[in-house]
C-alpha cells in the first residue's frame, strides 16, 4: 500500500518520534501550521474517522495526544481530525493534528 504514514510508521523515513507506544506514532508535521504542530497517528492503517470502528484505539490515540501535549510541554493546544477531502484531508491514514501557538488552522 502507497501510504506516506505507513512508510513513516516503518521507519523508511527514519523519522523521529517524539512519542511512541503500541498503538500510536507521534512526528512533528512537516509543513507546521503553528510553532508546535505535531501529528499523532496508528500503527494500523484507517482511512479516516468515518473508517474507524475500533472505540479502544480512539481511547487511546486521545491518550496519546494527552501524553504528547505533556512531553513537549504544552498545557495549551487544539486538537484537529479533518475527515474527507473536502474537509480538507489529505493523507488518507487517520491522524490527530495536535497545534499550540500562532495556530493558523
Ligand atoms: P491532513 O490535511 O489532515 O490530511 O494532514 C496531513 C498533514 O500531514 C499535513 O499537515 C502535512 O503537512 C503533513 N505531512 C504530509 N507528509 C508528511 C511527512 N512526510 N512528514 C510529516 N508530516 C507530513
Ligand atoms: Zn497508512
Amino acid at each position: 500500500m502507497d501510504c506516506i504514514f505507513c512508510k513513516i510508521i516503518n521507519g523508511e523515513f527514519n523519522t523521529n518520534f517524539v512519542l511512541e507506544n503500541e498503538y500510536a506514532v507521534v512526528f512533528k508535521d512537516i509543513n507546521p501550521k503553528a510553532d508546535t504542530h505535531l501529528l499523532v497517528v496508528p500503527r494500523k492503517h484507517v482511512e479516516s474517522l468515518n473508517d474507524l470502528e475500533d472505540e479502544f484505539l480512539l481511547g487511546k490515540l486521545m491518550m496519546t495526544v494527552k501524553e504528547a501535549a505533556k512531553k513537549a510541554g504544552l498545557s495549551s493546544y487544539r486538537t484537529v481530525i479533518n475527515t474527507g477531502k473536502e474537509a480538507g484531508q489529505e493523507v488518507f491514514h487517520l491522524h490527530i493534528h495536535i497545534l499550540a501557538g500562532n495556530i493558523k488552522l
